[in-house]
């Protein structure tokens, strides 16, 4: 197929059609159709080629859902998803192997006890707008590896991307067996009214707890991929250049709408002086000409999300140190540096999902660990920065988090084969490589007795009589 560019309309998918959508998946998976190893390898191969031949109509759609840079497209939403089927690609047949119970006895050994890797049926994906492609497609990798039939609600506020995924998954993939339905809120809630095996969602912990709460009405097993406020904690042992490019680099990409980004920054009072003389350098260095002109730095997505992070800067009480210019035409919001000086400061207390950075000055790492955890007790991650061992072991022992990059900016989020997702308020369940197929995947225990092992076992009948002498 010609690569396209070509990005379709965005259109609701009609309401009424969407119990039909949801049946037909569910007769599709119960056909078997879709759990053969030969059958999830090629419909992820035909997935590979379908972000290859639209990525440069995601790259466009993406530009026009968020001023996303191409570069940031193409690495971290088509590559990525493609590298993540080439993995499971390869490792899919001794995934789907039944695996041995462990370190069993000869006696158990007997009943071949073994754990077989089922599907677990019908599953709904439902996507946010930040990484329209990754955060979409990458749960549905998982969903067609493991083998079940998969509807896909992509975010609404990324819609030129989210069209151009629903053309990828209708012209490339088995229609009978995988669907995209487009909609906002009414549409999910008529998802959320049918059957599923799993829901997987990745958005706002609020939308999150109305998910989990339908969920639970069917018992509806749930992995859900949410947001936090994620701290960055700087020792007075910290580089501070390094920490200054590396956390500079982690608000500004996508415009700060990154799940991981940090929210806020706790830093030594002895390190605040060198590591904003720094920030400013490194944003100098990132956008020479300013950000506003930069081709490498993305838009807020919508209005309401541009006025939401504008109320937050015009709330404050703290101090602007570096940027706050803003263009409501154009949704775009400079990288921001402001020193808070309260814990009551919303820009401590919400998480901001843009180009912010609060700095709160501590005295030493007591008050950060103390802090950390009263703002979020379990963030999603979270990025202690010093060159002291003992520094980063009690900041990891002390507080919680999903993941954590230490001395960087959510490098544990790249890595492919490290499992992602919260803890706590910030998520429960993981995916990607492995886990992503662990998610969608049924882990069911099975033994076989054979016949002749008839007189063994018959010691488990009563009447007991004098039997448990002989164990
Ligand atoms: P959102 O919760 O507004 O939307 C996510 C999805 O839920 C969309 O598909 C949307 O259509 C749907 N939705 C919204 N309201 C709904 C409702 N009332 N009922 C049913 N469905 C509804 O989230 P967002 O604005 O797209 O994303 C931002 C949030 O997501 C942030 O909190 C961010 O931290 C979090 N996030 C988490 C991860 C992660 O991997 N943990 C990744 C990206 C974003």
């Amino acid at each position: 197929m010609a690569p396209s560019t070509t990005i379709p309309a965005f259109s609701h998918t009609p309401i009424d059609a969407i119990p039909g959508i949801a049946a037909k998946a569910r007769a599709t998976f119960r056909s078997q159709k879709t759990k053969p190893l030969e059958y999830r390898l090629t419909q992820l191969r035909k997935l590979w080629w379908g972000l290859k031949d639209y990525e440069a109509a995601l790259v466009e759609a993406c530009k026009l859902d968020l001023g996303k840079p191409s570069f940031e497209t193409s690495t971290g939403e088509v590559m990525w998803c493609q590298n993540d089927i080439i993995f499971v690609c390869k490792n899919l047949k001794k995934w789907i192997a039944d695996e041995k119970a462990p370190d069993i006895d000869v006696k158990h050994a007997m009943v071949n006890p073994r754990i077989r890797k089922e599907p677990l049926g019908t599953v709904l994906v439902i996507g946010a707008f930040n990484f329209p492609v990754q955060l979409s497609l990458g749960p549905f990798i998982g969903a067609i590896a493991a083998g079940n039939t998969a509807i896909l609600k992509p975010s609404e506020l990324s819609s030129n991307t989210a069209a151009v995924m629903q053309r990828i998954i209708e012209e490339y993939l088995d229609p009978s067996a995988y669907f995209c339905v487009q909609g906002a809120v009414p549409e999910t809630t008529e998802l959320l009214n049918q059957k599923w095996d799993k829901i997987f969602y990745t958005g706002s912990p609020g939308v999150g707890i109305l998910i989990a709460k339908k969920a639970a009405e069917t018992l509806t097993p749930v992995t859900l991929e949410l947001g936090g406020k994620n701290p960055a904690i700087i020792s007075r042992f910290a580089d501070t250049r390094l920490a200054a490019r590396r956390l500079a680099w982690g608000k500004v990409i996508n415009s700060g709408q990154v799940c991981l980004s940090h929210n806020y920054i706790l830093i030594d009072k002895e390190a605040l002086p060198s590591f904003v003389n720094e920030l400013s350098i490194a944003l100098k260095e990132f956008f020479p000409n300013g950000a506003k002109s930069s081709p490498d730095y993305a838009r807020i997505v919508n209005e309401r999300h541009f006025h939401r992070i504008k109320k937050m800067l015009d709330e404050t009480h703290g101090k602007i140190l570096i940027g706050g210019t803003m263009d409501e035409k154009e949704k775009f919001i400079e990288p921001t540096v402001i020193q808070v000086d309260s814990l009551d400061d919303s820009l401590i207390k919400e998480e901001s999902f843009g180009p912010l950075f609060p700095l709160l000055p501590v005295d030493d790492l007591d008050q950060a660990i103390r802090i950390a955890n009263e703002v979020d007790s379990t963030p999603l991650a979270m990025y202690p920065f010093s060159q002291k061992k003992e520094d980063i072991d009690r900041l990891l022992n002390e507080i919680t988090s999903g993941g954590a990059s230490i001395n960087d900016s959510f490098f544990h989020g790249s890595i492919p084969t490290l499992p992602f997702g919260g803890v706590g308020s910030s998520g429960q369940g993981s995916y990607r490589g492995k886990a992503s197929f662990d998610t969608f995947t049924h882990h069911r225990s099975v033994t076989h007795t054979p016949s002749w092992l008839e007189k063994l076992v018959a010691i488990r009948y009563p009447p007991y009589g004098e039997k448990l002498s002989r164990y």
